[in-house]
């Protein structure tokens, strides 16, 4: 399996798994770590006059432990890399941190 992925973003990139796209956030108020599965077909096309240039993402995440609202906006492009990203309400973290102090 090829390994492209596109490492432009390094720290807080979410990894990229056949047919889905992950993102990992961390509540900015109680710090609870979340995991956000986007399928490639919840994806919105955006269209730049007539092309198809990528997809917009924009989501409402509210984590178990507290009502904190965190919103994730991204772009992907017509290939699947993520070109934007960011989070309202907390913040993007790598795989690692995920994992890390959970289990
Ligand atoms: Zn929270």
């Amino acid at each position: 399996m090829p390994r492209n992925f596109n490492s432009v973003l390094g720290k807080g990139a979410p990894d990229k798994q056949e047919g889905d796209i992950i993102f990992y956030l961390q509540c900015g108020r109680c710090g609870e770590k979340i995991k956000l599965r986007i399928s490639r077909k919840e994806l919105q096309p955006e269209y730049d006059g007539e092309s198809e240039t990528g997809y917009l993402i924009s989501k409402d995440i509210v984590g178990k432990q507290c009502p904190n609202l965190m919103r994730l906006t991204a772009q992907i492009s017509s290939l699947y890399d993520i070109t934007f990203q960011e989070v309202t309400g907390g913040r993007l973290i790598s795989e690692r941190e995920y994992r890390a102090g959970s289990e």
